[in-house]
Order: C-alpha cells, then structure tokens, then sequence
C-alpha cells in the first residue's frame, strides 16, 4: 500500500526533512536540484509529491495525496472543509500582519472610517479580520510581491506574512496589526486514514513525537479524536 505525502519545496521542503527522518523516511533526491515532481524515498512505499504550497490541501482533499504539509494561511483560503489536521507540526512559522508604508497613519485612516485599499493574497483570511473590526475595505487580490502594492499606490495596506519583518523594512513598509500566527499543519485525507490507517499510523506517531520532542504543541488530542495510540 503506497502512502503518498504532498509538500512544497523551498522552507516546507526543509523544514519537513527532519519530521520525516524521524520517522525514517528520507527522499533519495533533493527537490532543489531534481526536476521530478515525484521522489521516491527509502521506503519503496512512501513518495513525496512536490505541489505549489497553495495546492496541496487540493491534492489531499481529492486523495491524490494521502497526507499534505501546508500553512494555516493555506490551509484558510482553501475551501475544502474535509480534511482532517491532527498535527501542528509548529514549522515555517510567521505570523499574518497587515502592514503598511511608514508614515502612513493607519490608526487614524481606522478612526476617520477611511475605506482602504488592502492588496493581499489571502482575500478570505483579509475578509474575516476587517469585518471583524467592522472596516470596509477594498480587497485587491495579488498572488505575489505583495510589499510592492503601497509603493506604488495600488493599495493603502497590505496583509501578508511577516517573519523576520526585513522584507517590510527592505521596502519602506511597517506592521501594524498581527492577524495571527501562523505554522504549518498535518493533513490527512479522511477516506485514506479509514483505508490505510496502518501505514499511515506510524508516519502520524513519528511526526507527533518529532515534534513533541522539539517542545511543539499538540494540536487537540489526537489519539481520542482518530483513535490513535500515540
Ligand atoms: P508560491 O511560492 O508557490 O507562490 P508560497 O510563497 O506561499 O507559494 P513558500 O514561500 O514556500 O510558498 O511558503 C510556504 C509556506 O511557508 C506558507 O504557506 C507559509 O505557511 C510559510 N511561510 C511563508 N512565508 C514565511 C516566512 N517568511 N517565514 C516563515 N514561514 C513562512
Ligand atoms: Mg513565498
């Protein structure tokens, strides 16, 4: 029984690598040097399939994959309510900042009622955050670069992920508001985990003691919640 595992390359790729060598899967090629798509691992039964980030809910969801790494941000703007996320894995984390350029007075554009414009690629996650500050806003939905929109006058704010902040600082921009913090979670088809639940088990247990063991929260307890031994 093959498990099929859907990641992106880049920071998931990396920070993935260790969760899967504890539980002793390592892929045989590096996703930064081969071309394929599909790399085999040191268990002839598991493969890893390299998506974009914001497609591997859809792999996982429609059972392309059995299991996905993606971030919460990801994870929000995907609409699929059908998958299960036993695990914070507690990586790639950053936190989602609405931010914008300095000198812009954004406490008072709030006060005034300004109607902003707000360039993002999280329109969905935009959305919930200023309705519920109950700010009308003008979302304008960008798939990249998004510190460029302010500079040039396509929009008064931004929201983004932020980590270090220098890409903020690097262009002249400043954070205002954090939306929430944001790591990457564990996500398991839910037809894949009835049918395949003894293969994926020991994956799932390895990840959660991994991350147990670098001082990561437990998403829920999930042992009760799939009638999973840990
Ligand atoms: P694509 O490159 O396909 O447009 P992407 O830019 O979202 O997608 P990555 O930059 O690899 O792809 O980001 C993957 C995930 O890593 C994001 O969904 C998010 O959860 C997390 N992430 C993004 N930016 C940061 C950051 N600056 N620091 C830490 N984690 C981040
Ligand atoms: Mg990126």
């Amino acid at each position: 029984m093959t498990i099929t595992i859907a990641l992106s390359k880049g920071r998931i790729f990396d920070e993935t690598a260790p969760l899967l060598k504890a539980a002793g899967i390592v892929a045989l090629d590096d996703p930064e040097k081969s071309r394929k798509l599909i790399l085999k691992t040191n268990h002839s039964n598991v493969w890893l399939i390299i998506v974009r980030a914001s497609d591997v809910p859809t792999y996982v969801q429609y059972g392309a994959a059995d299991i996905g790494i993606a971030g919460k941000d990801v994870l929000l703007e995907h609409d699929g309510t059908e998958l299960y996320q036993p695990l914070d894995l507690n990586i790639a984390c950053c936190r989602m900042m609405v931010a914008v350029k300095k000198g812009f007075d954004y406490a008072a554009a709030i006060r005034q009622g300004a109607r902003l414009r707000v360039a993002t690629k999280y329109v969905h996650t935009a959305r919930e955050h200023f309705a519920a500050k109950s700010m009308h806003v003008d979302l304008i939905k960008l798939y990249g670069s998004m510190e460029l929109a302010p500079l040039v006058g396509l929009a008064d704010a931004i929201v983004d992920l932020v980590s270090s902040g220098d890409t903020l600082k690097a262009n002249n921009l400043k954070a205002v508001e954090e939306i929430m913090p944001i790591s990457s979670r564990l996500i398991i088809n839910q037809a894949a985990l009835k049918v395949k639940r003894k293969a994926i088990q020991p994956i799932l247990i390895a990840f959660s003691e991994a991350a147990k063991k670098n001082g990561m929260p437990l998403q829920k307890k999930i042992s009760e919640r799939w009638d999973i031994s840990l």
